[in-house]
């Protein structure tokens, strides 16, 4: 597989540190409130970078933090009159409940920044240690100017930096691009006891913290926002080299920004919306299927006729497993039969392609395509007069494909007994040619939320969506 790596500016194989497992870690939310729906697109596209090196067969092991200390959890904490800890216990849950939605899964660590203070103290101190941070009445600040690399990862240049006077001018820092490992105390705010007194960690030195405890001091993938390139992950580098002395990530990916109506998404716009008020509107899977319609580097942009056709695409991929599910059930033959064999081999050609378009530094957009090519040839080479092994490879496939993407995670269930027995009245109507009452029955069968399609084999009900 190939991943476009930030670090080097082009696409490399991938090649895990350990054969057989990949470590990666992305950052999370800030959980001082619901996640909006541009954070949504970091935790859906990495949880297909997840899903599809699963699919290959390697053991993944996946962080995503919960950044639950900084100054907008402080603030808002205050405007509710709560404490910090219960706004964080607060959006945790409320992010669970919107990343299930939207089919992310829960990765395999979700560390909170405030439950690993001793560990980032230890790395702080460190980076004293090693000369390469220095305090200032009880802040720490990193000595950008004592790390060699910096600025590798977003290519500045540290003397740029430093001399740009776009970098808040803080006193009591030595160089403009020196960034706070611990701050001191504040009235009001939650603090922690360290060598330094009492205070807080910086923003940056979670991620060195938690990324390593999980995943050892070298791992395989870093992933996250552009944005966060920037400093974030520019400084992550230097904290977690300049304190361990080894490489710190092997492939860096970030995607792009997420806009709305072609605007940049901010609450002075008017237009920021979370995935919570989207979820109001629309169906969490078309939303997804819209956050994988674009190739992860690309910008993307959210409007109502991007989400209806996400919309409609994800009613075709459910329309082909009915059918598939409906022919099974009524399917006479069980072997492939020798035009079998070749309709089997073109469907086995889509997978392929599905395949290198993953492997192409994961563009899900030309992964649809092959998946639609797929559905197509479901659609309209499969039959009442297919076998049951050529349905059942067919089903097989769609589903293993729309599994990495995250699709099709509504399960076939079984039809209420109401719609069953509407459906055999129905089926009786038709018989004695009593088209009127057949219709009747078709119009309540649609309004409670299915559909009925006559074909040569006999009605087909499904649920829309
Ligand atoms: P935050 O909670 O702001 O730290 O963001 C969590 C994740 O969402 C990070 O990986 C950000 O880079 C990413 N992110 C924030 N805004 C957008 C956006 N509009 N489009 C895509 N990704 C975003
Ligand atoms: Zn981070």
């Amino acid at each position: 597989m190939q991943i476009f790596n930030t670090m080097s500016r082009r696409k490399e194989e991938f090649v895990p540190l350990k054969d057989g497992k990949v470590g990666i870690y992305s950052c999370g939310p800030t959980v001082y409130n619901f996640f909006h729906i541009g954070n949504a697109r970091p935790f859906v596209v990495f949880d297909v970078l997840r899903r599809y090196l699963e699919y290959k067969g390697y053991d993944v092991t996946f962080v995503q933090n919960f950044t639950d200390i900084d100054d907008k959890m402080i603030q808002r904490a205050n405007q509710e009159g709560i404490t910090v800890k219960e706004l964080g216990d607060r959006f945790i849950e409320e992010y669970f409940k919107d990343a299930q939605a939207l089919g992310v899964r829960a990765a395999t660590h979700h560390p909170r920044a405030t439950e690993h203070i001793s560990r980032i103290i230890d790395i702080v101190k460190r980076l004293q240690d090693h000369g390469r941070a220095y305090e200032v009445n009880g802040d720490v600040y990193y000595d950008t100017e004592a790390f060699a690399g910096y600025g590798k990862l977003s290519g500045q240049n540290l003397s740029d930096l430093n001399s740009g006077a776009r970098i808040e001018v803080d006193q009591s820092k030595k160089n403009p691009a020196d960034f706070a490992l611990w701050k001191h105390e504040r009235p009001g705010e939650p603090s922690w006891d360290s060598p330094w007194g009492k205070g807080r960690p910086g923003w940056h030195i979670e991620c060195s913290a938690m990324s390593t405890e999980y995943l050892g001091e070298t791992f395989d993938i870093h992933c996250g926002g552009q944005d966060l390139i920037f400093p974030h992950h520019e400084n992550e580098i230097a904290q977690s080299e300049g304190a361990f002395h080894k490489p710190f990530v092997n492939y860096w990916m970030h995607n792009g920004f997420l806009n709305i109506n072609n605007e940049k998404m901010s609450k002075s716009l008017g237009n920021f919306f979370t995935v919570r008020d989207i979820l109001q509107k629309y169906d969490p899977e078309s939303v997804r299927m819209f956050l994988l319609s674009a190739h992860y580097r690309s910008p993307l942009n959210f409007n109502e006729e991007a989400i209806k056709q996400a919309q409609a695409s994800l009613g075709r991929l459910y329309a082909a497993r009915d059918k598939l599910s409906f022919l099974l059930n009524k399917a006479q033959v069980e072997n492939l039969s020798e035009a079998e064999e070749e309709i089997k081999q073109e469907m086995q050609t889509y997978i392929g392609k599905f395949e290198n378009a993953m492997d192409d530094d994961l563009n899900t957009a030309e992964a649809m395509g092959a998946l639609f090519e797929l559905v197509y040839a479901i659609n309209t080479k499969l039959s009442g007069a297919s076998s049951k092994k050529m349905l059942n490879f067919a089903k097989e496939s769609l589903i293993k494909l729309c599994d990495v993407l995250g699709l099709l995670m509504k399960k076939e269930d079984e039809l209420p007994q109401q719609v069953k027995d509407l459906a055999s009245r129905r089926e009786a109507a038709r018989k004695e040619k009593n088209w009127a009452l057949s219709d009747e029955l078709r119009n309540e069968l649609n309004a409670m939320g299915y559909s009925v399609e006559d074909t040569p084999q006999g009605q087909k009900i499904s649920k829309t969506l």
